[in-house]
């Protein structure tokens, strides 16, 4: 189905999945690391994406090496706001309505900051974003759906030395423990505090999730954080099934109280499983899928992003997507990253369009899951006054196209 980039763009959407700190502006990690006084491989946007943001990685790793980078540069409570501030802006410029910012607190404490003070910086900028465009005339008439955010707040699988300044830290409180403990221990105090800041500061903090090296460190290890943050009703999404099994989809599930999936790639790779307790895998994906699909659990889908870390996706029509969509699951389109995956939710949807059977329904039906299965800050009545809005807007939308034609 061929759906012009035009349309796309003006088309609401949602991005459930997108890291804050692989979304920057490229200009503005320039000017910021000449602020800090941090070198950059180069300091022009097309040195960099000659070196660091490639338009192909070799693998995970090479894709993750841009982190340092904005990470680098995003320590200070201006630089966070300005970064939030711009992203919901290049969203907001390509008809996105509601996105899902997340991020890993731990990673800007380097300079010292509190994570109260990073999650009301990354706040602070979303927040000004939609002050000034949903005080746009178009919004305050009713006649467009407004913009809105939540936060996802990331823990991460594993860290290390590499992690600047609160590794070193955090070992030291915890000298006698093991290191595979460490990182569930500091996930509990992340999510405790994730808690705190929304209940008594009001920020829209909406979900949990847990990011990070998959192989070799498995979500159980954080099952206390995700047991609090269960139990303190903050929604939980999960990176699984990225770059490891299927069965890391099941512990995310169980482990981890997933409402939603992060990425969900190898759900159908049945030669991915490892463990031995598994005799039959065919039959096993076979009853994950059904399991996955009857709790219409939401696989937030980034092909850019994995075409780029996954060598073994040799082109996009053999992108596992194409099985979601036979299997009739949730799914939502987004874009992991838009500076190191170099594109936007519009380019996403355009690719999913060119290369996967599409119908317009099913355009409408993927847009709606984005905001039916958000984690939307507010009552759920608010909530689907807002769904509302949305595919009443893109249905006017498609409707005026379609008579231009
Ligand atoms: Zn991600």
């Amino acid at each position: 189905m061929k759906v012009p980039k035009s349309l796309l763009s003006r088309l609401p959407k949602t991005d459930l999945h997108v890291h804050l700190d692989g979304s920057l502006r490229l200009e503005s990690l320039i000017e910021l690391a000449k602020q800090e006084g941090i070198t950059l491989p180069s300091d022009t946007p097309e040195g960099l994406k000659e070196t660091v943001f490639k338009a192909e990685y070799r693998d995970l790793g090479e894709y993750l090496q841009g982190f340092a980078y904005t990470c680098g540069v995003m320590q200070t409570i201006e630089a966070l706001h300005r970064v939030a501030y711009e992203l919901a802006w290049d969203n907001i410029q390509e008809g996105v309505r509601y996105i899902e910012v997340r991020f890993a607190p731990f990673l800007h404490t380097a300079k010292g900051l509190s994570l109260q003070q990073i999650l009301e910086a990354v706040c602070g900028g979303l927040q000004q974003a939609k002050e000034e465009y949903n005080a746009e005339e178009q919004i305050r008439s009713g006649e467009q759906p407004p913009f809105h955010f939540g936060i996802i707040v990331c823990a991460l699988r594993m860290f290390n030395e590499h992690i600047p300044g609160w590794y070193g830290n955090f070992r030291k409180m915890f000298t006698q423990t093991k290191e595979k403990d460490i990182f569930g221990l500091a996930s509990l105090e992340l999510v405790k505090e994730a808690v705190r800041c929304r209940d008594a500061l009001n920020l829209p903090i909406v979900g949990f999730d847990l990011a990070g090296q998959e192989d070799g460190y498995p979500a159980k290890h954080h099952k206390l954080a995700f047991e609090y943050a269960h139990q303190h009703f903050l929604m939980k999404t999960v990176h699984a099934g990225e770059a490891f099994g299927p069965e890391s989809i099941f512990e995310a599930i169980n482990f981890s109280y997933a409402d939603r999936l992060g990425h969900g790639y190898h759900l159908f790779s049945p030669d991915k499983i490892r463990t031995k307790k598994v005799k039959d895998k065919e039959a096993y994906v076979e009853s994950l899928i059904r399991y996955v699909s009857n709790r219409r659990l939401t696989i937030e889908v980034c092909i850019s992003s994995n075409m780029q870390t996954n060598p073994e996706i040799t082109s996009i029509a053999d992108h596992h997507f194409g099985k979601m969509l036979a299997h009739k699951m949730s799914v939502s389109l987004c874009t992991d990253n838009r500076l190191v995956s170099h594109t936007t939710v519009t380019d996403e949807y355009a690719l999913a369009l060119e290369h996967f059977e599409f119908t317009p329904k099913l355009l409408r039906d993927i847009i709606t899951y984005g905001f039916k299965r958000s984690f939307f800050f507010g009552t759920y009545l608010e909530k689907r006054v807002y769904v509302r809005q949305c595919i009443d807007y893109f249905d006017k939308v498609w409707a005026e196209e379609m008579l231009e034609e």
